[in-house]
């Protein structure tokens, strides 16, 4: 990887910035502002207005939607419906299935799900439904504490002929762990579970926010039903993210949303609504144009920095995005990623009275640490980590589980998290904060 041409690309390396937030939210490359910018000269709404510029924004808009399923390995723009976050597109599966839970129906998700993949079923089961005179159960597979590991085992016996759905994360962004997707899949296709479109086996939902940004994802090879992720943690500005469903389930699925263009044209009478095609029958309302355009353009952009640095192959064309080069620029990212995360694991285990948690190897991790230190209280950590530099945070990382599980609630933990600019000199310089700080240095 070659990280200085890399972040040449990036504001922040002006400043001496030592990003080290990244599970939250990535930094913007400038040409990503630069294009939100450009784009003014071309403002107009998307398929509604015959305007040069309407019909100009309208294509770009539409072919965003062609990159975002490219990289993910869709089969095409049908199986992707935008929302403003994983939150929005999480909470969007949430009403979709609404009308399909059954009574004595149950739903699995796991100890170690940000509360975006947890509270949503946990409303669902405890509020919503109990509302409209439906029982279903909402069910918590462990993970064990020393290691950080999902417990598939009761993973396994939590799932039955009445699971209709499970929801898990791909990865932790408080354990690190990375989940076996293909391992769920197997226990959700025994269950049987009669779906109302034909299929018997509980349906899948993978929470990918910490997946897709740093690794060669193909929606197709995990043979998911549902892939949620967000934008703004692989380098686009803040406001978009994505769900990819099977297209015969937003096909057959209620939308969250009801309104202008998610309508075919002409097609609503008193007593009658035709919707418009996929994907734009989970379009409602103007969306947000801009976002989606450059966030798609991130990934081009991605793409590029993983693999020509200096030169854009993707990057403002529209040329195709294809599966090889995606493979070898997000196993370009993996690497550097892990190796980053590897680097950090082995000299932070070495800061007196440090507690790590999560699997100690990196190739079994996503590309964060969270840690504590003895006596001390993780915001204070990360305000001095702050003082020395390091933008690190501090807090339960919206995991709260996960820290109840571990009896860390309060004081939470430290976490520090990486992407493709981080460099290894940097992650020695976070290590030896660290290190000041437990020695009661810093
Ligand atoms: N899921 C995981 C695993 C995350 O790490 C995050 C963000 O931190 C989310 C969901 C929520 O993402 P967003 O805030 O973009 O909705």
């Amino acid at each position: 990887m070659d990280v200085h041409s890399i972040r040449r690309h990036f504001a922040f390396a002006d400043f001496g910035r030592i990003v080290a937030n990244n599970a939250a939210s990535t930094q913007p490359p400038r040409e990503l502002l630069a294009l939100y910018r450009s784009l003014a000269d071309r403002y107009e709404n998307v398929h509604r207005g015959q305007s040069d510029a309407s019909r100009e924004m309208t294509a770009l808009f539409e072919d965003a939607y062609d990159t975002i399923a490219d990289f993910i390995g869709a089969p095409d723009r049908t199986g992707i419906a935008l929302y403003r976050n994983t939150t929005e597109a999480i909470n969007s599966v949430m009403y979709a299935l609404l009308t399909e839970f059954r009574d004595g129906d149950n739903v699995v998700t796991t100890m170690m799900e940000h509360n975006s993949n947890h509270v949503p079923w946990y409303a669902l089961c405890r509020e919503v439904l109990p509302r409209l005179g439906r029982s279903v159960q909402h069910r918590l597979a462990r993970f064990d504490p020393r290691t950080g590991e999902l417990d598939l085992d009761h993973l396994a016996a939590l799932i039955d002929s009445r699971t209709k759905l499970v929801c898990c994360t791909a990865a932790s962004n408080f354990l690190g762990t990375r989940n076996p997707i293909g391992t769920i899949r197997g226990l959700c296709d025994a269950s049987g579970y009669p779906q109302p479109t034909g299929e018997r086996r509980s349906r899948l939902l993978v929470d990918a926010a910490q997946l897709v940004p740093g690794a060669y994802v193909d929606v197709r090879a995990l043979d998911v039903d549902y892939l949620a992720f967000s934008f703004h943690k692989m380098l686009a500005p803040f406001g978009v993210g994505a769900l990819y469903a099977r297209p015969h389930l937003l096909a057959a699925g209620l939308p969250f949303l009801y309104g202008g263009d998610m309508i075919a044209e002409g097609r609503v009478f008193p007593d009658r609504v035709e919707y418009n095609a996929l994907p734009w029958k989970y379009a409602a309302g103007s969306p947000n144009i801009l976002g989606t355009i450059v966030s798609a353009q991130a990934l081009r952009l991605l793409l590029d920095l993983a693999l020509t640095p200096g030169r854009p192959m993707y990057f403002g064309t529209g040329r195709a995005i294809e599966r090889p080069a995606v493979r070898a620029a997000m196993n370009r990212v993996a690497d550097w990623n892990r190796s980053l995360t590897g680097r950090a694991l082995a000299g932070l285990e070495a800061v007196d009275g440090i507690t790590i948690y999560g699997p100690r190897d990196a190739a079994r991790r996503t590309s964060l640490v969270a840690f504590n230190l003895a006596g001390r209280d993780p915001i204070g950590v990360a305000e001095a980590l702050n003082r020395a530099g390091v933008e690190a945070r501090a807090g339960c990382h919206c995991a709260t589980l996960a820290h109840h599980a571990l009896g860390l609630v309060p004081p939470a933990s430290c976490r520090v998290s990486f992407y493709l600019y981080n460099t290894p000199d940097e992650v020695d310089r976070i290590v030896a904060a660290v290190a000041a700080v437990a020695a009661g240095r810093a």
